[in-house]
C-alpha cells in the first residue's frame, strides 16, 4: 500500500494481512498468545531477531492494524495502542520521565491528565508548570534545565480554545524538549500535530475515533526511538488495547472522514445559530471568525471540529434551566458520539475545580459544551432552541 494515497483511501484500504482465508473484512484475532515452530523460532522471536506476534500484551494482528492506520493518518513512524486514552497519557509520561524531571503544560488539559500532574507526579519528584491558552508567549520563560516535555491539547476541553502548534514546537526545538500533543478533539483527520513539529501525538480513541460510544481505547504515535521506550514500559506494565477494541476501532477509522465531516458541518451550523440567538452571551467554535484563535485554527485544522462551547445568559441558574429543558440531546459527559451531547462543565466534569480556577481555563458558570452529533441539523437546532427559550 503506497502511503501517497489520500486519507480516506488509507483509512479504508489499510488492513491486516488476510491472505490465509481471503476475508474481505479483517477478522478478529481474539487470542492471548501465539505458537512457535520450534525452540529456535521461539528464542529468535523473544530476542527480537524475528519480527512476529508473541503475546497480546505486546502486540496482536488487530492492534497492529489499528496502530498502522493511525500512524499513516498522523504521519508518524510508529505507535502503541492502549486500553484507554488515559493509559496512553499515563504510559507515555511514565515511560519517558524520571524523578526530578519537569513538565510545562497548558493549564487547560483533560481533568484526569491534570489529576496525574497534581496528585501523582509530584510524589515521584516530577513537577509541572502551567500556561494559559493565551499565554504561549510565556512558555519559554517556564522552561527549566530539567524540563522534559511541553504538553498541550488543542482544541482544548471544554472551552474549545486553540493553541498554536507551530509556535509551541519552535520553543520545544530551541530548548531540546519534546512537544507532546493530545489530539483527541481534532482527530487525525482534522489536524496532524507532527506536521507542525510535535514529537508525540496521543489520542483517546474512545471519542471520535470510535465515534459511536462503544469502546474505550488510546494510542500514542511518534518517532521509532520514543515509541520503543513506551513499548518496553507497556510490555512490563500491561496497559495494552484489547484485540476486540482494536478490531472495532480499525473499522471505525474506515468511516472517520465521512463522520467527522458531518460532525463539523453540524457543529458549524449550530455555532452560527447560537451566535445569532439573543439568549446566548457568547459562542466559541474554532472556525467562527469571532473565535480568538480563528487564524491559528484555520492554519492547523482542516475543519473546526465537533465541539461548540457557548454561554447561556443568566449564569448558573439559566444553565440549569437549559439542561432541564433539553428533550432530544443527551445529558452526558462523553463527546464525539453519533448522538448530540450537552454538558455543563462547571457542575459536572469540573465541579471539583474552584470557581476562580475554572475561570482560568475559560469555564464560566453558564457555559455549555455541546458535542454535535449526526442527527439532522434541523432537529439538533430545534432542541437547543426550545431549551434556550423554555
Ligand atoms: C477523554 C479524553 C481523554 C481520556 O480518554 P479515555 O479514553 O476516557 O481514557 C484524554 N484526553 C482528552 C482530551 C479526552 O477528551
Amino acid at each position: 500500500m503506497s502511503d501517497k494515497k489520500n486519507f480516506e483511501t488509507l483509512a479504508v484500504r489499510t488492513q491486516a494481512d488476510t491472505t490465509q482465508f481471503s476475508e474481505h473484512s479483517v477478522p478478529l484475532y481474539l487470542t492471548s498468545g501465539f505458537v512457535f515452530e520450534d525452540a529456535e523460532e521461539m528464542r529468535a522471536s523473544f530476542a527480537e531477531e524475528k519480527q512476529r506476534d508473541l503475546y497480546s500484551r505486546y502486540s496482536n494482528p488487530n492492534t497492529n492494524e489499528f496502530i498502522k492506520k493511525i500512524c499513516l493518518m498522523e504521519g508518524a513512524e510508529d505507535g502503541f495502542a492502549f486500553a484507554t486514552g488515559m493509559a496512553a497519557v499515563y504510559t507515555t509520561f511514565a515511560a519517558l520521565l524520571k524523578s526530578g524531571d519537569h513538565i510545562v503544560s497548558a493549564r487547560s488539559v483533560f481533568g484526569a491528565t491534570h489529576g496525574l500532574f497534581t496528585k501523582y507526579f509530584p510524589k515521584w519528584g516530577v513537577e509541572t508548570s502551567y500556561f494559559g491558552v493565551d499565554e504561549v508567549a510565556i512558555v519559554e520563560s517556564l522552561i527549566q534545565p530539567n524540563t522534559k516535555f511541553i504538553y498541550a491539547e488543542t482544541p482544548t476541553n471544554p472551552a474549545v480554545d486553540v493553541l498554536d502548534l507551530e509556535a509551541l514546537s519552535k520553543i520545544a526545538k530551541k530548548h531540546g524538549v519534546l512537544l507532546i500533543i493530545d489530539n483527541c478533539f481534532a482527530t487525525p483527520y482534522l489536524q496532524n500535530p507532527i506536521k507542525f513539529g510535535a514529537d508525540l501525538v496521543i489520542h483517546s480513541a474512545t471519542k471520535l475515533i470510535d465515534g459511536q460510544g462503544r469502546v474505550l481505547g488510546g494510542v500514542t504515535v511518534g518517532p521509532k526511538d520514543l515509541i520503543r521506550e513506551i513499548y518496553l514500559y507497556a510490555r512490563l506494565t500491561g496497559p495494552a488495547m484489547s484485540p476486540f477494541n482494536a478490531w472495532v476501532l480499525s473499522k471505525s477509522l474506515e468511516t472517520l472522514a465521512v463522520r467527522v465531516d458531518r460532525h463539523c458541518e453540524n457543529a458549524y451550523k449550530l455555532a452560527q445559530f447560537l451566535e445569532s440567538h439573543p439568549k446566548v452571551n457568547w459562542v466559541k467554535y474554532p472556525f467562527l471568525k469571532s473565535h480568538p484563535q480563528y487564524e491559528v485554527a484555520k492554519r492547523q485544522m482542516k475543519l473546526g471540529g465537533s465541539i461548540v462551547a457557548f454561554e447561556v445568559k443568566g449564569g448558573k441558574e439559566a444553565g440549569k434551566k437549559f439542561f432541564d429543558a433539553i428533550k432530544m440531546c443527551s445529558l452526558s459527559a462523553n463527546l464525539g458520539d453519533t448522538r448530540t451531547i450537552v454538558t455543563h462543565p462547571a457542575s459536572t466534569t469540573h465541579h471539583s475545580v474552584a470557581e476562580e480556577d475554572q475561570l482560568k481555563v475559560n469555564i464560566t458558570q453558564g457555559m455549555v459544551r455541546c458535542s454535535a452529533g449526526l442527527e439532522h441539523i434541523d432537529d439538533i437546532i430545534a432542541d437547543i432552541k426550545q431549551a434556550l427559550e423554555a
